[in-house]
């Protein structure tokens, strides 16, 4: 272990920026953010890692225009990315070897029941990541590649982990529980954990200020749908049910997953069609959702084909569509008071014909669409239902790297002002 054990004179020094990794199997997206006033100093991703054709692009935003850079050929591991990335920061006058900078917020996909809460990472902390990678096998090993990387980077400064999981780890236990041999689910640490925690926890949150109201005085339905989609039920600030599971795999229909299903269908293919477990996963989590239903798991495209008369895409519509309403219906039930309706993430805050066919007859439930409101565009959290309607329905847009600096750099902050040391330098690599 390499051991500085603690960040000596960190808080004399204005270190305020924190920078946010991303790290998934094959690419890294990452964010530097000045705390000070929570802008962006930078934003990139390197894709393709590993392979030739990969490209790492790279957008300072401290000058007037934003101008991205852009790098091709072989980066052939993460640690190779996260370098890429720093000569690009550096060139910027913004590397990472600054003294300004605070901390390194990393998303970590799965953080099973321990990890309630953003957790400075420890290699006590990484080896409890690597013992849930059963649970998580195609994200957790990339996270920890991401962690490795940037700890030895830079050994000197705090890491903090913040779980896609934790905002859901409120949900009571009959929520939480499926409804199989207790001994079988225990065993195996199979029980719903749900996803997107960040997103549902950050967007919450931003609609209740756009009611003007505190979390702790408002329910609300979260509908994050991005390529995967998920929704959840937030009460009084806390989340009670959401929609994905063990994986993120349960509830919605998704850009390529098929979300909820009978766990029949799986011995079938097995038993009738002579499927392999991986083909099943294959078919379940990249082959079907909107992709299987008619090719195209971009929303715009299928817009484009149904206002062509396309029967496929249309039907495909209408099955995403009725799943949500499904959703919206239950979630009212768990709730039973709801304040808003939520929209957010890549279909969420830009399609109008989704957001209008998922509310539309529900207006036993309170909820209504302003046709005109609903074709604004704007980046900006806003209204979609009118004056008079019982539940508000909102457009707010996500955004899961603010809320992990933002997460990142109270916690180090909290640890400093009260005097404790912050661990750093404590992952073996
Ligand atoms: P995300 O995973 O949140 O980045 O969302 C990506 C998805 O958002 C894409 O696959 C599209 O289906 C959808 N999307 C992005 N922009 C638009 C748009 N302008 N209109 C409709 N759907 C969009």
């Amino acid at each position: 272990m390499t051991t500085t054990p603690t960040k000596e004179g960190s808080a004399a020094v204005q270190a305020r920026r924190v920078l946010v990794l991303n790290s998934g199997s094959s690419s890294v997206k990452y964010q530097l953010l000045d705390m000070n006033d929570r802008s962006r100093l930078a934003i990139g991703l390197v894709e393709r890692i590993g392979e030739e054709t990969s490209r790492l692009l790279h957008t300072p935003l401290t000058g007037g225009d934003a101008e991205t850079r852009e790098r091709t050929g072989r980066i052939a591991d993460h640690a190779a990315a996260l370098k890429a990335a720093a000569e690009e920061l550096a060139a910027d006058g913004l590397g990472l070897d600054s003294p300004e900078l605070a901390a390194i917020g990393h998303r970590v996909v799965h953080g099973g029941l321990r990890f309630t809460e953003p957790t400075v990472i420890t290699d006590e902390v990484l080896t409890e990541i690597e013992r849930l990678v059963p649970v998580a096998p195609l994200h957790n090993p990339a996270n920890i590649t991401g962690i490795r990387t940037a700890e030895a980077l830079r050994p000197d400064l705090p890491q903090v982990a913040v779980f896609d999981t934790a905002f859901h780890t409120t949900m009571p236990e009959y929520a939480a529980r499926y409804a199989i041999d207790v001994e079988t689910a225990d065993a195996h640490r199979i029980r719903r954990y749900g996803f997107h925690g960040t997103s549902h926890a950050y967007v919450s949150r931003k609609a209740a200020e756009l009611l003007g109201r505190a979390p702790e005085e408002v329910n609300v339905i979260v509908l994050h749908l991005g390529n995967g989609a998920s929704a959840s039920a937030v009460a009084a600030g806390r989340c009670v049910e959401t929609s994905m599971g063990l994986t993120p795999l349960e509830g919605l229909v998704m850009g390529t997953r098929s979300g909820d299903i009978d766990p029949a269908v799986t011995f079938h293919l097995k038993r009738v069609a002579g499927m392999s477990t991986d083909e099943i996963d294959v078919l379940l989590n990249k082959k079907s959702g909107l992709v299987g239903l008619c090719g195209d798991n971009d929303m715009r495209e299928i817009r484009r084909r149904i206002d062509e008369g396309d029967e496929r895409a249309a039907l495909a519509f209408d099955i995403y569509v009725h799943r949500l309403k499904k959703y919206i219906g239950a979630y009212s039930a768990v709730l039973g008071r709801v304040d808003a309706v939520v929209f957010t993430a890549g279909v969420g805050e830009n399609s109008a014909p989704v957001r209008e066919a998922a509310i539309a007859g529900l207006e036993e439930l309170g909820l209504v669409v302003d046709a005109g409101l609903n074709a604004v565009r704007s980046g900006e959290p806003r209204l979609i239902s009118p004056n008079y309607a019982r539940v508000a329905v909102a457009v707010v847009p996500t955004d899961e790297e603010l809320e992990i600096a933002d997460q990142t750099f109270a916690l180090v902050g909290q640890a400093e002002s009260a005097g404790q040391q912050v661990p750093v330098g404590q992952v073996d690599n």
